[in-house]
């Protein structure tokens, strides 16, 4: 198993690494690293047989330089204060590196969200959003789906917040569905812009996406997504794995079939009787690209030694430890960030949220045409910086594009008061 890296600590590691090649204010770098306010409240329910849960909550503003705090809400017992903060500044990079007009936020409720029913969440639901309503807004903070929440935990929080302000206001919140609001496209724009980010890194290498073998660990919304995409670009999906167990079959599999098996049976696990491999087996298999899907802290350095994968395409949100970052740098392997492999969620977010202000909707194909423009120049923007800085991994230069467009905006502003 991987260690388990402080995220907070990570991140500061990451923006530290990349400040090293920027010319920047000691006292701006302070305020590069961490959050500009922290919401921490304890939220108190009702279970459905009439007792009563208080359960811990919170909501970072990262950065706000660049425009309203932007970044989703998960549903995770492993959620901590500074896991929020970590998450909350990926975002505000994120948002800079593909240059969306946000600044980054996180939420989050440390609870497991099979431990509860439907009518038990939304009352969750409903009481963190009345907690947050003082917080969020359509040119304040707005949230959006995260790990374990989705359509129907936006569409609550949604509600909430309009009932209470007596108004109309579809934009606080994106990832809705279609008829709350929502965006076409935005339930796969994660999984996409991970299949973009794979395409652009392996033209750039000079290599065929096309017959390259891809594992994919963790199969949620973002891993099965990129893996229907990598294989629709004729990739072959040889494994794949969730947080029960992995199946490996090197003829490759069909991903939307193993997708259907999941939603069937709960798990990956004795799809079509293929070979069984644990997590950790994935992550080290012999295939060109890896793609981690699930959590923070998936490789750590000694695991980064025996992975065998030439590409790793971020899918979640920290998976690798500043240490495996070192290793595989050192080892030649190219690692393309979180912060711009999956940030076709947030892009399409941005989106929804321009079409509710515009009380227009688009079409796919203009929502899927917009997104690959957006990628593919955020793509050019990253390997300028590599190129030009000589840069170590292109994580750095992903930092280095968004920590500069961050304090551009922050210095155009000034300090006041
Ligand atoms: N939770 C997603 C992320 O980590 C999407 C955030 C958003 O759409 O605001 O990027």
């Amino acid at each position: 198993m991987a260690d388990q890296a402080n995220p907070f600590e990570s991140l500061q590691e990451q923006v530290d690494d990349a400040a090293a090649s920027i010319d920047a204010d000691a006292g701006v770098l302070t305020r590069l690293k961490n959050p500009e306010r922290i919401l921490e409240t304890n939220l108190t329910f009702e279970l459905d047989d009439g007792s009563l849960e208080t359960v811990r909550a919170y909501r970072s503003q990262f950065n706000g330089d660049r425009g309203p705090y932007k970044g989703g809400i998960r549903y995770h017992p492993g959620v901590t204060r500074d896991e929020v903060k970590a998450l909350s500044g990926w975002m505000a990079y994120k948002c800079a590196v593909v240059d969306i007009p946000y600044g980054g936020g996180k939420g989050g409720i440390a609870i497991d969200p099979d431990d509860y029913s439907e009518t038990e969440l939304e009352r969750l639901t409903r009481a963190f959003a009345t907690e947050l309503r003082p917080l969020i807004g359509e040119d304040r903070d707005i949230p959006a789906p995260d790990v374990n929440t989705g359509q129907r935990e936006m569409n609550w929080i949604k509600d909430t917040y309009e009932t209470l302000e007596n108004t109309t206001a579809p934009g606080v919140i994106t990832g809705k569905a279609i008829d709350s609001g929502g965006s076409e496209g935005r339930v796969e724009a994660t999984g996409r812009s991970t299949a973009l980010a794979a395409r652009e890194t392996f033209d750039w290498l000079g290599r065929e996406i096309e017959g390259a073998t891809v594992a994919v660990q963790g199969y949620g919304n973002a891993g099965s997504v990129a893996a229907a995409l990598l294989d629709d670009l004729g990739a072959d999906i040889v494994a794949v794995s969730d947080s029960s167990g992995g199946v490996h079959d090197p003829d490759g599999f069909d991903p939307r079939a193993v997708k259907a098996h999941k939603i069937e049976t709960g798990s990956v696990t004795e799809y079509d009787d293929a070979a069984a491999v644990t997590n950790d087996e994935l992550l080290t298999l012999d295939v060109d690209l890896l793609v981690p899907a699930a959590l923070e802290n998936a490789i750590d350095a000694d695991l980064a030694d025996a992975v065998e994968a030439d590409v790793i395409v971020e899918a979640a949100n920290g998976p690798l430890t500043p240490g495996a970052d070192d290793v595989l740098a050192d080892r030649g392997v190219h690692v393309v960030p979180d912060i711009f492999a999956n940030a076709g969620g947030v892009t399409v977010s941005y989106f929804e949220w321009v079409q509710n202000r515009q009380r227009f909707h688009w079409t796919e194909s203009r929502v899927n045409e917009e997104l690959e423009r957006v990628i593919t120049g955020a793509f050019e923007d990253i390997v300028d910086a590599y190129e030009s800085h000589d840069l170590r991994n292109l994580r750095i230069a992903a930092y280095v594009v968004a920590i500069e467009r961050i304090i551009d905006a922050y210095d155009q502003a000034g300090n006041w008061p």
